[in-house]
């Protein structure tokens, strides 16, 4: 079965080359590109949709959410907008509601933020554990998320619960041992929230080699809240990714363009935090890559939308519009360090979304606008 969708009139591949093309046209075959070029030249496919003169994009790689979770924190947010800072500790409040749900709660919620995400063309998708924090909770989160994407991650060390608060060392060695053996089964990436409030460089180096040493692959949250060692650490241990990446020091920017660890910024967290936002001109003009993600949770940034993550990394990050989408898009895929998605180039997953306009620059010019029009996901 093939399909061919034509009258293109911006197809983006990320191909680095020639990452757009105008009037174009794609063959999709068995789920991926299989041909490439101008609108009305394709070969014969058994089906046709006609793009009618709209863009085409990638589907979005979305590498940071943590959407296994029950409860609603919405007067915490108004709060917050009335003048309460944001603080780590918050998280708590979602433990709670998460390990008094059963099963079917917390996966009846993530698949409707799935869905949710799904609609606004995200097709590739992380999701982490963290609003567990004992071993059974943690591991059935991941248990969850596994059926929902093959992007796991093992975020036992999100926060130290209020049951440990005495004897955060004794977390950090749960973390590292029964709990890392209950959960790795289920997941591909462990992951640590290194920053004020939450664990501090010696533990989080403890808590990614536990895991890395499992075989997951590392990815961290840093320098969110205030600078500190996290981003080093994260390029000394070859982390995928360090996701927020609000308050860096030169000598983190010069560290991440050094290396193939992603820079993922979080547009959403700034915004619902009231947080200044990163510079990412300071990190693309350094040669770091640097990815956008949502960051869907109860707490600093409840939005499944990447394209209001766009808009906002344009007016207020110093993207332009072509390298936000990139950043929604491969540079998720970097984070992921996935080849397969993030890209239309041939060869790649036929994940695309046909937007309701002629150029994905509408989704900063017209932010708040639905904009999908249609979203293909080549089937596994
Ligand atoms: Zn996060």
């Amino acid at each position: 079965m093939s399909t061919l969708v034509d009258n293109i009139a911006v197809l983006v591949t990320n191909e680095a080359d020639r990452p757009e093309r105008e009037n174009a046209a794609l063959v999709i075959e068995d789920g991926k590109v299989a041909w490439l070029g101008d609108a009305g030249s394709a070969p014969h496919a058994d089906e046709r949709i006609d793009a009618d003169g709209r863009c085409v994009i990638p589907g979005f790689v979305d590498s940071h959410s943590h959407i296994v979770f029950a409860g609603d924190r919405s007067t915490e947010f108004e709060h917050r907008m009335t003048g309460q800072p944001y603080a780590a500790g918050g998280i708590r409040t979602t433990v709670a509601a998460t390990r008094a749900a059963t099963d079917a709660e917390l996966t009846a919620n993530a698949a409707r933020l799935v869905a949710e995400m799904r609609a606004q063309g995200t097709t590739t998708l992380e999701i982490k554990s963290g609003y567990g924090l004992t071993t059974v909770d943690e591991a059935r989160s991941l248990a969850i998320a596994a059926t929902l994407t093959s992007e796991t991650t093992y975020l036992g060390a999100h926060v130290v619960p209020a049951e440990f608060k005495d004897d955060p060392a004794a977390y950090v060695a749960l973390v590292t041992g029964e709990m890392l053996d209950a959960c790795a089964p289920h997941a591909k990436w462990v992951d640590v929230f290194c920053d004020n409030g939450a664990f501090d460089v010696d533990q989080a180096r403890a808590i990614l080699k536990a895991g890395m040493a499992r075989g997951l692959g590392a990815r961290m949250h840093g320098a969110q809240l205030a600078p500190s060692g996290a981003v080093q650490l994260a390029v000394e241990l070859g982390a995928a990714s360090v996701d927020h990446c609000t308050f860096l020091t030169d000598a983190d920017v010069g560290a991440l363009a050094g290396s193939e660890t992603v820079a993922t910024l979080l547009p959403g967290v700034e915004f619902s935090t009231r947080q200044p936002y990163p510079d990412a001109r300071r990190l693309i003009d350094a040669g770091a890559t640097v990815a956008l993600a949502c960051d869907c949770n109860p707490g600093s940034s409840f939005t499944s939308s990447m394209p209001f993550c766009i808009a906002v990394a344009v007016r207020d990050m110093n993207f332009s519009p072509a390298e936000a989408l990139w950043a929604a898009t491969a540079g998720g895929a970097a984070a992921l360090r996935r080849t397969d998605v993030g890209g239309l180039a041939v060869g790649q997953r036929a994940d695309l979304v046909i937007l309701d306009a002629p150029s994905y620059v509408h989704f900063a010019y017209r932010p708040g606008v639905p904009l999908v029009h249609r979203v293909l996901v080549s089937a596994d």
